[in-house]
């Protein structure tokens, strides 16, 4: 693919773009990760980022408390419009943000978790460095992190997990193409996204490639969000743990899934006044 140069900012890492629009020919693309949920995960540099936002085109993931950030002249655009379960093809995203940047608009493409995990930030980054659009990215927290800090067990733990796979459940072909003898293999954390319609399935193909039945796995709905929910079981136990999910969930397999506390370690809503408590005293 032809790559055409990229206006690179004077600043590395956060720009404030300055300059009314009239003075700037081109605006810029952020790709912005927005993290799991609560607003207290985002980074300093996605705040700042929507600070300056003149447009926000942003997923359903994404939490009307964090969209109420970008300055209320900013037009929201939402590309995934759950109810009607319409979400605008990928193409059309690449042509919309490339399009407003080229009008001179400041855009915040703002995305659950981080933008380059299962979040197809890379074809975005791909369509506007191909148009000479400046584009930068902001990382995200990405859901594994989140759902294994609420529940206090560790994605890596020395003696029980030296390794952490993210690996997406979702079947393009039937089922999802994953490498899994490695998957199998002990001591290690495998986390899936998008798996709660093929949990069956996966459970079944980590267990005939060798991993033990008995292995604590733990399901994770709305990480970091006020109705987060977990199931602790097994890899036995992981398609039926996974029936009745509904939201945004996350299929974490491995040993050192056991330390979870279905009960949360830090409640996301009482957490401010958790801060504001230490400050106090
Ligand atoms: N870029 C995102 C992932 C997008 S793919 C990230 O880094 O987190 C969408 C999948 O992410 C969902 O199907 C679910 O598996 C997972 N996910 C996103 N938000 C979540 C949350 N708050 N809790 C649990 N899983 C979540």
């Amino acid at each position: 693919m032809a790559r055409q140069p990229v206006r690179r900012s004077s600043k590395p890492g956060l720009v404030v773009v300055g300059g009314t629009r009239a003075n700037r020919a081109l605006g810029a693309v952020w790709l912005v990760g927005a993290g799991p949920g609560d607003p207290d995960l985002l980074t300093f540099r996605a705040f700042n980022a929507l600070r300056a936002a003149d447009v926000v085109v942003h997923d359903g993931l994404v939490s009307d408390e964090i969209l109420d950030l970008a300055p209320s002249r900013a037009r929201r655009i939402n590309v995934a419009k759950r109810k009607s379960r319409h979400t605008l093809p990928q193409d059309d995203i690449n042509q919309l943000i490339v399009a407003l940047a080229l009008d001179g608009l400041n855009v915040v493409r703002l995305k659950g978790g981080d933008p380059f995990l299962f979040g197809r930030g890379g074809e975005e980054l791909a369509a506007c460095r191909e148009a000479g659009v400046e584009c930068h990215v902001v990382p995200g927290v990405t859901a594994a992190l989140a759902a294994s800090a609420g529940a206090g067990a560790p994605l890596t733990h020395r003696g029980a997990a030296q390794a952490v796979t993210f690996v997406t459940g979702h079947a393009a072909h039937g089922e999802p193409d994953l490498d899994w003898v490695s998957l199998a293999r002990p001591n290690q954390t495998v986390v899936v996204y998008m798996g709660v319609s093929t949990a069956g399935l996966i459970a079944e193909r980590l267990t005939a490639a060798g991993r033990a039945g008995s292995t604590p796995a733990l399901v994770v709905e709305n990480a970091s969000r006020a109705d987060e929910r977990r199931i602790l079981t097994t890899l036995s136990g992981l398609a039926e743990a996974a029936q009745g999910v509904k939201g945004p969930a996350l299929l974490m397999v491995g040993e050192s899934m056991a330390m979870a506390d279905t009960v949360p370690v830090i409640d996301p809503i009482s957490q401010t006044a958790l801060f504001e408590r230490s400050s106090r005293s």
